[in-house]
């Protein structure tokens, strides 16, 4: 097959969209070219693992050009694309131009602090590799600093755990996180004492897992209590300088660990393009998932904005990334046969979220699960979601030592 000759797709973005998409458009008539600005796919939602020491970086992400290897339609170029001409349609990264007869844009999201620019600086985030091996550098250093430190104020400062956002990245942190600490840590540091340390998460509205049912959101908040963590309702962040945590109300914490977990908006580059945005910087695209001025540019993702039949913008979820993969995907294999784009359509695969050991909450066929059987879904999916059979396998034993040992192994301190 001469691909040479064939329609150009340019796919931005390696992530669960464009990945899908690559995958989809794998026997059609065209020609890929997939830009990345990471040469790896990135399983975003096991990233708080490595930050709780229980996974490596290599478990959760996979080079793409291993992925592709066998995808003769397909070339990778590892790039950031900085800018897209639309109406000559080509798009430039850091070493190159790159012509296109479609476009799907699968860029993402980044962390959204709302402007909190203190908090950018001195808290912690979870949306990339480093930004995971940071934080668990940072949280093994300062229980280090911690096992010598005289003061008992700047002790109890140094062992309470601040984690911001009662959503499902914030509970999983925040359970998985106690856990280190009671089932791990006390055994490593036998001279501390357990009743200093504190996991806090904080939350500015009145509940946690908001978008989950009323029961799990109720089990959520027995699960967390059960594992030591104090929720704070209704407050509201507004600053954080390293060590003390300011709320709205003016009440105080004094922690050295902050992660901001509660706000995620579309990648930065959706800035720059000059193309209507929506909340959360999202670009609006009509139902089939294309630009309105532009039919051969489609974008899909945490980058996309598009609403479901109630009128409300699709969450920023792998699920509804994939889903949106596979229709514009679809779409371009329909427009190269004359025929007419179809519109989205999201199918709520349902809600899934672990709280640590055999705690977890789930709502799937319309029936909610929790506690034990919620978890085992839970760690049968995260397992079969993974890229590649050793990846599985690895996770597979790590998780399984951990859970007979009581043991997260990658308590190592890496980076100053
Ligand atoms: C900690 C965490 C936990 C999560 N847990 C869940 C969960 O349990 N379930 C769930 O469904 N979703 C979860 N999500 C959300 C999910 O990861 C995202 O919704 C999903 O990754 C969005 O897919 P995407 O393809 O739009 O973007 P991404 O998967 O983020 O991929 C975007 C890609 O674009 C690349 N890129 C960005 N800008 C450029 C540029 N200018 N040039 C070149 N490349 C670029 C990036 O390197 C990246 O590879 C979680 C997210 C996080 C951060």
């Amino acid at each position: 097959m001469n691909t040479k000759s064939m329609p150009h797709v340019v796919i931005v973005g390696a992530g669960f969209g464009g990945l899908e998409t690559a995958q989809k458009l794998a026997h059609a008539p065209v020609q890929i070219t997939l830009i990345d600005k990471h040469n790896y796919h990135l399983f975003q939602p096991l990233l708080y693992q490595i930050a709780i020491a229980g996974l490596v970086p290599s478990q959760i992400a996979y080079p793409l050009r291993t992925i592709f290897r066998h995808q003769k339609n397909l070339t990778f170029q590892m790039g950031e694309v900085t800018s897209i001409d639309f109406a000559a349609r080509y798009v430039r990264t850091n070493g190159s131009v790159i012509a296109y007869d479609y476009l799907v844009l699968a860029i993402g999201g980044q962390t959204n602090f709302f402007g909190m620019k203190a908090v950018e600086e001195n808290g912690f985030q979870l949306k990339s590799i480093e930004d995971a091996t940071g934080t668990r550098n940072h949280l093994l250093r300062v229980f280090e600093q911690a096992s010598r430190e005289v003061d008992p104020d700047k002790r109890r400062a140094l062992l309470t755990f601040v984690v911001v956002g009662g959503g499902p990245t914030g509970v999983e942190t925040a359970g998985a996180l106690a856990e280190l600490i009671t089932h791990v840590l006390t055994k490593d540091y036998p001279e501390m004492d357990l009743n200093e340390v504190r996991v806090v998460l904080i939350e500015a509205t009145d509940s946690v897992m908001a978008t989950y049912p009323d029961e799990l959101q109720k089990a959520t908040m027995k699960l967390l209590e059960s594992k030591g963590v104090e929720i704070f309702f209704n407050t509201r962040l507004i600053d954080y300088n390293g060590q003390t945590v300011t709320a709205a109300d003016g009440s105080q914490i004094h922690a050295y660990t902050l992660i901001w977990t509660a706000g995620v908006r579309s990648a930065q580059l959706t800035d720059r393009l000059g193309l209507q945005q929506a909340a959360s910087g999202r670009v609006r695209v009509n139902p089939t998932l294309q630009l309105p001025q532009h039919p051969e540019v489609f974008v899909i993702g945490d980058a996309a904005y598009l609403e479901d039949g109630k009128g409300q913008p699709l969450p920023m979820l792998a699920t509804v990334a994939q889903q949106e993969a596979k229709v514009a995907a679809r779409n371009i294999r329909n427009t190269l046969k004359g025929e007419g784009p179809e519109p989205f359509q999201y199918r709520d695969p349902g809600l899934l979220a672990t709280i640590g050991r055999n705690a977890a909450v789930a709502r799937i066929w319309g029936l909610s699960f929790s506690g034990f059987i919620a978890w085992m879904i839970w760690v049968w999916l995260h397992i079969y979601r993974l890229i590649g059979f050793r990846n599985r396998l690895t996770v597979l034993i790590n998780w399984a030592w951990d859970y007979f040992f009581y043991d997260n192994q990658i308590r190592l301190i890496t980076r100053e």
